[in-house]
């Protein structure tokens, strides 16, 4: 590692109120940077402005300090960082290393486009077509990259090959948008955050992220990607799958349970201790060697 200091930061998305599943997240984040003495900021994902539901953020960052979190500096805001993305967006231009896309969901759904583990590989339709801006997305030139690779701190080695599994993805979309993708990439470096600490859907798609930041000249963080905090069904706890706001009546047993799914060594008598008492001493313990590792690489 550089001599730069240890950045972590907890990103979330909102469209909903904090869940249990988040708060794992945060957990770990929190733990993960504080352990090193590091910065830990929190930056609100609301790049995707119709998708923000009302008094989420409120509620997210009224969680976040219920249960004793302390971020470092200021809590930043995608929606503030539209212009940081649009010049990245032309740089890219200018190097023809993305192209504006005509193609609807539809177009690719009626050109029978293969579904990938990350949605329908796009069939490459506009890649030579150099279409102006105006009204149509932009996507990534992928031509050539190969499999991706990195080192998950808890998965171990992640490949993915975006060209054949992927395909050229977007970066804003026709109504103007912003690609979660594109965003966080660019933010992350921005902001200096060198570990990153997020759920294991991410996994595949951290690829696309380090595709990006060798296009945009970044340096790469580390990654580790938690466990996913699953339903009695088996789903993904998230908004989609229903997934109810953190009981603020309940935090010294949530945090404990968060800690619990995290593999770290819990003292079930901290119940009675306060809920930043038990984050002090979770990160006085951190050991993110003891996150449960999935057998076997992944591809
Ligand atoms: N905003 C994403 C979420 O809430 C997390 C993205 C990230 O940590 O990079 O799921």
């Amino acid at each position: 590692m550089s001599d730069e200091p240890v950045t972590g930061r907890f990103a979330p998305t909102p469209s909903g109120p904090l869940h249990f599943g988040s708060l794992v997240t945060a957990v770990a984040s929190y733990c993960h940077a504080k352990a090193q003495h590091g910065r830990w900021l929190v930056r609100i994902e609301d790049v995707d402005t119709p998708r923000v539901v009302n008094g989420s953020i409120d509620h997210i960052l009224q969680v976040l300090e219920a249960f004793g979190f302390e971020w470092d500096g200021q809590i930043e805001y995608q929606r503030d960082h539209f212009d940081r993305y649009r010049q990245v967006l032309q740089s890219l231009f200018d190097q023809h290393l993305c192209y504006a896309c005509e193609c609807s969901r539809k177009t690719l759904r009626d050109a029978n486009a293969q579904s990938g583990p990350l949605g329908l590989v796009y069939p490459e339709f506009c890649r030579l077509k150099s279409l102006g801006q105006k009204g149509h997305s932009v996507r990534i030139n992928t031509e050539g990259c190969g499999i991706v690779h990195y080192i998950d701190q808890v998965h171990g080695k992640v490949g993915f090959n975006i060209e054949k599994q992927l395909g050229d993805f977007v970066l804003r979309r026709a109504d103007g948008i912003y690609a979660y993708h594109l965003a966080v990439v660019i933010d992350d470096e921005q902001q200096g955050v060198n570990q990153i600490v997020r759920g294991a859907d991410l996994l595949e798609a951290t690829c696309l992220h380090l595709f990006l930041q060798k296009a945009l000249g970044y340096k790469t963080p580390q990654y580790l990607h938690i466990p996913l905090v699953r339903n009695k069904k088996g789903h993904k706890l998230s908004k989609q799958t229903g997934a109810t706001a953190v009981n603020l009546n309940d935090k010294s047993s949530l945090l404990i349970e968060a800690l619990a799914i995290l593999g770290q060594p819990v003292d079930r008598e901290m119940e009675q201790a306060s809920a930043k008492e038990i984050l002090i001493s979770a990160i006085a313990n951190w050991n993110h060697h003891n996150i449960a590792v999935p057998s076997g690489d992944i591809y």
